[in-house]
C-alpha cells in the first residue's frame, strides 16, 4: 500500500521533492512508502520526475505513474546504473517535475470553476472533463447559448480579480448523496467512497476530486476560451489553453 501524499493537504500538491523507501520492485517500476507523484486519474494526467538512490550519482527518471489497486507503481526509464541501485529498502529523493505537475494544477482548479458556473448559469452539467498538455476540454450534456463564450472570458477575469481560496473538505459519503440535483457534475462517484474528499472553491464549487489543485484561483492565470461546438449527440465541448506565463504561483 502506498500513502497518497499528494491528497493529504493543499501543501502536498505543491510539493516539488520528498525522500521515500522503495517497498516493492515490479518489473519496469518501484513502489514506494509514501507518494507525491500523481497517478493518472480522474481526467488529470500522471506526474513526471525522477528519482535517485541517496548518494547515487544519477537519477532515473519516472516515465509514467499508476494505481494499481492501492498501490502506486513509477514506471522507470534511464540507463540502466541508475536503475540499477533502486533496490528495495532504498531511500531515494523523489523530485516531481514542476512546470508539469503546475500546469495541471492551474488546468484543474479552472475546470472545477468553469464546470460550476456554467451548471449556475446555464444548468449544463458536465460529462467528461480532462486535461492534456496546456489545454483542458469539458463536455456538457447540453448545449450553450452563444453569449456563453463572452460569459466564460468573464469567468476568466474573475478567477483573477475576485480570487477565491480552494480547499479540501471531507464529508461523509451519505451527507453527499444527500443533494444530488445541486451537482455540476455527471460523473459517477465509485460506490465504495467514504469519506468524500471535495474540492471547495469558495463560494462557487463544491466537488468530489482526488486531483492536485491550486491554493487560490488567483493561480489560474489567463486563458484562451476555444470555440464552444455543439455534439451530435447532444450537448456542448469546449477547450482552452493556458497562456505563457500567467500564473502566479509563489515560489516554495
Ligand atoms: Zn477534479
Amino acid at each position: 500500500m502506498t500513502e497518497l501524499a499528494y491528497l493529504a493537504s493543499m501543501d502536498g500538491a505543491y510539493t516539488r521533492s520528498f525522500r521515500a523507501r522503495i517497498v516493492a520492485r515490479p518489473p519496469g517500476g518501484v513502489v514506494l512508502d509514501r507518494t507525491f507523484f500523481y497517478p493518472t486519474g480522474g481526467g488529470q494526467p500522471n506526474d513526471l520526475g525522477t528519482l535517485r538512490a541517496s548518494g547515487a550519482p544519477v537519477a532515473a527518471d519516472v516515465v509514467d505513474v499508476v494505481k494499481q489497486g492501492s498501490t502506486v507503481v513509477h514506471r522507470l526509464s534511464g540507463a540502466a546504473p541508475a536503475r540499477a541501485g533502486l533496490a528495495v529498502g532504498t531511500e531515494v529523493e523523489a523530485t516531481i517535475d514542476w512546470a508539469r505537475r503546475e500546469r495541471h494544477m492551474r488546468l484543474h482548479t479552472s475546470q472545477h470553476y468553469l464546470s460550476a458556473r456554467i451548471f449556475a448559469r446555464y444548468g449544463a452539467r458536465t460529462r467528461r472533463a480532462s486535461l492534456r498538455g496546456r489545454e483542458a476540454a469539458i463536455e456538457l450534456d447540453r448545449a450553450l447559448p452563444t453569449r456563453a463564450i463572452e460569459e466564460l472570458g468573464e469567468d476568466v477575469a474573475n478567477m483573477a480579480s475576485d480570487p477565491r481560496h480552494v480547499r479540501i473538505r471531507e464529508v461523509s459519503r451519505v451527507e453527499w448523496d444527500r443533494h444530488p440535483a445541486a451537482r455540476s457534475s455527471l460523473v459517477a462517484l465509485a460506490p465504495g467512497v467514504d469519506p468524500v474528499r471535495l474540492i471547495e472553491i469558495e463560494g462557487i464549487d463544491l466537488c468530489p476530486c482526488g486531483g492536485t489543485h491550486v491554493r487560490s484561483t488567483s493561480e489560474v492565470g489567463a486563458l484562451e476560451i476555444r470555440p464552444i461546438s455543439e455534439r451530435d449527440e447532444g450537448g456542448a465541448r469546449f477547450s482552452y489553453v493556458l497562456v505563457n506565463g500567467g500564473g502566479t504561483t509563489p515560489p516554495e
